[in-house]
């Protein structure tokens, strides 16, 4: 990535550190991807359990294998549970919760769309940590950004992912469809945590996801 562009990130993550910390959010940069799985060696205990909401950025960042080989964890794994929904529930209970996430602002508020909800409710409330990875491109001036940035590119690319044949694969634009296979069922927007430093956001310095 050319030099420019990284000083402008590094203008925004000094704001975004600030806002962190008024949200009560921990903070961590990395410069590249490679460098996250040895953060969650850190960050992930032996004998925790864990489980995740869906997300390209944990497949594409090789955090789901990555959970699959640590022998030494309590991994919910929701993708090779004939029973995903009690994975869900179970997950509420679990020491760390790794995901994503739709849109960050500069304000550090984390925006999200849901389908069954249960990646946003793990998020408020239940595990003891929150992991959210993201990359760069996730991060936006503004919640109307973090909506927009839903409606133009997530949802329709999400839609397309999962074979849905909602309208928005069709427009590449949310049609706000009311079809029984709609995939954004709730927006959440968490500005922020009660409990000090629950949801910790890494940052990685690169496109990441959608
Ligand atoms: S509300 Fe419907 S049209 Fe809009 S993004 Fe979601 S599934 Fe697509």
């Amino acid at each position: 990535m050319e030099v420019p562009v990284l000083k402008v990130y590094d203008q925004k993550l000094d704001q975004l550190k600030k806002a962190c910390e008024m949200a009560r959010f921990e903070l961590t940069v990395l410069e590249r991807k490679e460098e996250l799985l040895p953060l969650l060696d850190q960050l992930i205990l032996p004998g925790q359990s864990c489980s995740v909401g869906g997300s390209m950025t944990l497949q594409t960042t090789g955090v789901l294998d990555y959970l699959e080989k640590r022998k030494d964890l309590c991994y919910l794994d929701r993708y090779h549970s004939e029973d995903p929904q009690a994975i869900f529930r179970q997950a509420f209970s679990c020491d760390v919760y790794l995901t994503s996430t739709n849109a960050l602002t500069m304000k550090a508020e984390l925006y999200n769309v849901d389908g069954s909800g249960n990646r946003v409710a793990a998020m408020i409330f239940g595990p003891k940590k929150v992991l959210v990875v993201l990359g760069i491109n996730k991060l936006v001036s503004t919640l109307e950004e973090a909506e927009d940035r839903v409606r133009f590119l997530a949802a329709p690319a999400n839609n397309v992912r999962l074979k849905k044949e909602n309208p928005c694969t069709l427009t590449g634009k949310c049609m706000d469809c009311r079809m029984a296979s709609r995939i954004c069922c709730s927006a959440v927007t968490i500005s922020q945590s009660i409990i000090k430093n629950r949801i910790h956001l890494i940052v990685i310095k690169e496109p990441l996801g959608y």
